[in-house]
């Protein structure tokens, strides 16, 4: 699955600004996609951590994909999200591109258990309404997980770098 992979050790890190980064680039043949170059930046002494996908395509367009979960079976369908892409489930969560936002290449699980671990952050928070709201919607993505509800997820990405890889996803 994975070849070409380059290492590049002792780079000056952005944060710490010593020559302790690695550098890392690999590219991966996904079916029925393309190939995906995925990056990566560690730095030993500060531990800043980067990581990010481009697709083989000479798409820098817009992209725009809408996907309806509706069984266990669509949670495997493979995911590809650059740096750029806001991934949004109306009426239940967002994840907006910045700073500390990755790329990586999962699967509608993989997107979904991110947004849990953001949710569960704020239910120990002081105010009870963020607390309620945050358990309701952890009920709402356990029931999706166990392939008992329906929603809709949704990548932008204004780089053309992203994907949701299968013919259930409408885009554009
Ligand atoms: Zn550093």
């Amino acid at each position: 699955m994975e070849n070409d992979s380059e290492v590049l050790e002792g780079q000056p890190c952005p944060v710490c600004g010593k020559n302790s980064l690695t550098l890392r680039e690999m590219s991966r043949e996904i079916p029925f996609f393309g190939l995906c170059y995925i990056f990566s930046m560690d730095c030993n002494e500060c531990d800043y951590h980067m990581a990010d996908v481009e697709t083989d395509s000479n798409n820098n367009e817009p992209v725009k994909y809408t996907l309806e979960i509706e069984s266990e079976n669509d949670l495997n369908i493979k995911v590809v999200k650059s740096s750029q892409a806001t991934v949004r489930i109306p009426r239940l969560a967002d994840i907006s591109p910045g700073p500390m936002s990755s790329g990586y290449i999962t699967n509608v699980e993989g997107i979904l258990s991110r947004i849990k671990n953001v949710i569960e952050a704020k239910k120990d928070d002081e105010d009870p309404a963020i607390r309620r709201k945050a358990k309701n919607q952890l009920k709402k993505i356990q029931r999706v997980l166990w392939g008992r509800e329906k929603i809709t997820l949704v990548i932008e990405d204004p780089t053309g770098n992203s994907a949701i890889i299968s013919d259930k996803a409408k885009k554009g």
